[in-house]
């Protein structure tokens, strides 16, 4: 099994089998966020304990690329810190402009990697980051409601 096989394989197990799905309570923050081109949707809740990613949940409908990729985010950021997750989510959009060009940091990204080769289909790049942004957007509103302001 060639690497991208192997990557098609993560991708598949993600799509079959999300984790982290459905939406949960509590949650202080909530994103509702589309991607016309492919018709992906997601929202995304996002429940901070103190500093902390307390709890990511989320119910998707669209292409496999983008229900994978909310499942590779959750377990990339749920329990981490509010700044690891921050953190996982700029070198994860950074791997994704690469257009090909960055394998990605297995270290870091985990299961994120076997995204890297979406990087060189701008229209899949869309589908990838979709959960992303959801979560970017749930994160400031929670920090908003609980009066923090350096998200
Ligand atoms: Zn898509």
């Amino acid at each position: 099994m060639n690497l991208d096989e192997l990557y098609q394989e993560v991708i598949l197990d993600h799509y079959k089998r999300p984790r982290g799905a459905g939406l949960r309570e509590p949650y202080e923050g909530e994103s509702h966020q589309v991607n016309p081109t492919c018709g992906d949707e997601i929202t995304l809740r996002v429940h901070v304990e103190g500093d902390k990613v307390a709890d990511v949940s989320y119910d998707n409908v669209g292409c496999s690329i983008s229900k994978a990729s909310a499942s590779v985010m959750y377990e990339l950021v749920n329990g981490a810190t509010v700044d690891d997750a921050l953190a996982k989510l700029a070198e994860f959009t950074e791997l994704m402009n690469s257009k090909g060009q960055s394998e990605g940091d297995e270290e870091s990204l985990e299961d994120a990697v076997a995204f890297a080769g979406v990087s060189k289909y701008p229209m899949r790049v869309k589908c990838a980051l979709l959960g992303w942004k959801a979560f970017q957007d749930a994160l400031i509103r929670a920090e908003a409601s609980s009066g923090r302001t350096n998200a």
